[in-house]
């Protein structure tokens, strides 16, 4: 799997935690924009050419839907990441020029994951929830660091890879706790 193809489906996957509003609103800004520039601008006399109005509509309608979505996706992102929702999504609406936007997005905490098998909390980056010893990376069978799944040989210990030892595992298959 190519890294352009990866980030773009993680974008899309950021993009699913959007509430059906967020869209729903960004859609009306990107059609409702523009018709205001075409149709109410252009009653007043002193308003730029037709094609003009057009384009400046298109821009402008645009920036906004963008906007919207970015301020959507604040609104839940804050919530998964143990953050302010409310706070935060008036931030980024009332800070002038995008600035409370930028600062969440250079603020905002690390996402807080769960152990799929005790919900324990993990953080990014974790091979193995510390709690119940779920394998929670695909991780290196002889070195039990973390590799990448396409991976074949392990780039820390030059082990072999297989393909089913590197998967993360189900929860039957998890090793029983080593006895001390
Ligand atoms: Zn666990
Ligand atoms: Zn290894």
């Amino acid at each position: 799997m190519t890294t352009s193809s990866q980030t773009s489906s993680r974008f899309k996957d950021e993009l699913r935690i959007l509430s059906p509003w967020a869209y729903a609103l960004a859609a009306l800004v990107f059609v409702a924009i523009p018709v205001l520039f075409v149709v109410f601008i252009g009653r007043d006399p002193k308003a730029p050419p037709f094609a003009v109005r057009c384009l400046l509509g298109a821009i402008a309608g645009t920036l906004l839907a963008c906007y919207v979505i970015l301020i959507g996706y604040i609104n839940r992102d804050a919530g998964r990441r143990g953050m302010s929702r409310l706070w935060w999504t008036l931030l980024a609406m009332f800070v002038p020029n995008g600035l409370g936007i930028v600062l969440y997005f250079i603020l905002r905490k690390p996402r807080t994951a769960h152990c799929p098998q005790c919900a324990a909390e993990v953080a990014p980056g974790f091979s193995f929830c510390p709690r119940c010893r779920n394998r929670l990376q695909p991780v290196c069978p002889h070195c039990q660091r973390a590799v990448d799944l396409g991976d074949k040989f392990c780039p820390y210990c030059g082990g072999a890879l297989e393909p089913s030892a590197v998967a993360p595992a189900a929860p039957a298959a998890i090793q029983p706790p080593l006895s001390s």
